[in-house]
């Protein structure tokens, strides 16, 4: 990512719900949302979860359902609209 919305969202978060659970102790906030991508180099990008169902029939003619979960990866920052990757400038 190329702006820092992740790191400033997650220590607002964690100031409001530290403030909520004032006698609690060890206070955490992970903002998901985000993925571990490989390319030319290791990337931390925006990722939505797509959840895939289908009801597969077997040579018995039993039925069981199944579900397959993906991620999707954005281009861009959801919160202040930046390139989530630098931009590539065309020689
Ligand atoms: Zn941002």
């Amino acid at each position: 990512m190329q702006c820092d919305c992740q790191t400033e969202i997650e220590k607002k978060l964690l100031e409001r719900f530290k403030s909520e659970y004032p006698n609690s102790k060890k206070h955490e906030c992970d903002l998901s949302g985000y993925a571990m991508v490989l390319g030319k180099t290791l990337e931390y990008l925006p990722a939505m979860t797509i959840i895939l169902r289908h009801t597969v029939t077997a040579k018995s003619g039993a039925e069981r359902e199944k579900k397959i979960e993906q991620k999707m990866i954005g281009n861009y920052c959801m919160f202040c609209g930046q390139p989530a990757k630098p931009q590539q400038t065309e020689v």
